[in-house]
């Protein structure tokens, strides 16, 4: 597997660098996660957007999925144009009125996700665990060839979760505020919460980080429990295995 992220910030975009977005791939089948603000422009720097047809979105947040509509248009056009002849899959959880809103553009499908779903798509096989987000949002195991690939999405640390991800061969890691701060409050982890994860994973790089203070002290606070196989989320960096 190989993976691209796309970007990485939480909440807003900074110029050039767009929220949250990864694309991940196995012999030459792509798959798009999360589709926030500013992912569709950067990935044309790695991709034709048509050649991807699956896009998994966590929860409807505009910095996981605001660039979806755009997505959706350029399928539309690139359709009529003869570039592209499949039509462009959106995963998402239930909700009439997003559901509405994709369908009503041409050349789109929907489907719901909820916990107890499981997807095939291509080489990949994706399992979710709802996540403790002030919106319906879920966390996503994508499975390839015994191995794995954990995404926290948005969340608040719980004991679950843990489970989830342990063994993850790379740990995609929510870590929106650094250590002391509450994420049960605001439905994120902190740096330290995220450390604890990444302690049960292989590999693990920490997202949707936050616009203000020093990531460098965010990451060496994770780091501090949760090894030094932690890495900070940049667009463009890859990582395969
Ligand atoms: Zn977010
Ligand atoms: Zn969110």
């Amino acid at each position: 597997m190989k993976i691209t992220v796309i970007g990485m910030w939480g909440g807003f975009p900074k110029k050039g660098e767009p929220c949250s977005g990864y694309l991940i791939q196995h012999e030459g089948f792509s798959l798009l996660v999360d589709c926030g603000s500013g992912v569709l422009m950067k990935l044309q720097e790695f991709i034709n957007l048509n050649e991807i047809h699956h896009v998994v979105l966590s929860h409807y947040h505009y910095d996981h999925s605001s660039d979806v509509g755009a997505y959706q248009f350029s399928r539309l056009v690139n359709t009529k144009l003869g570039k592209v002849d499949h039509p462009l899959c959106i995963y998402g959880p239930e909700n009439p009125v997003k559901k509405d809103e994709f369908t009503s553009i041409p050349y789109t499908q929907f489907q719901r996700i909820d916990q107890d779903t499981e997807l095939t798509i291509g080489p990949f096989q994706l399992n979710f665990l709802k996540s403790i987000h002030p919106v319906e949002t879920y966390a996503m195991k994508i499975t390839c060839k015994n191995q794995t690939i954990v995404y926290t999405a948005d969340t608040s640390y719980f004991e679950e979760l843990a489970v989830f991800s342990k063994g993850a061969d790379l740990l995609i890691a929510e870590c929106s505020l650094y250590e002391g701060m509450d994420g049960k409050s605001f439905g994120h982890m902190n740096a330290r919460e995220a450390g604890l994860l990444a302690a049960e994973a292989k590999q693990t790089i920490l997202t949707h980080l936050p616009h203000y203070g020093n990531l460098q002290e965010l990451l060496q606070s994770a780091q501090v429990v949760g090894g030094m196989a932690i890495d900070l989320a940049k667009p463009g960096m890859t990582v395969k295995f």
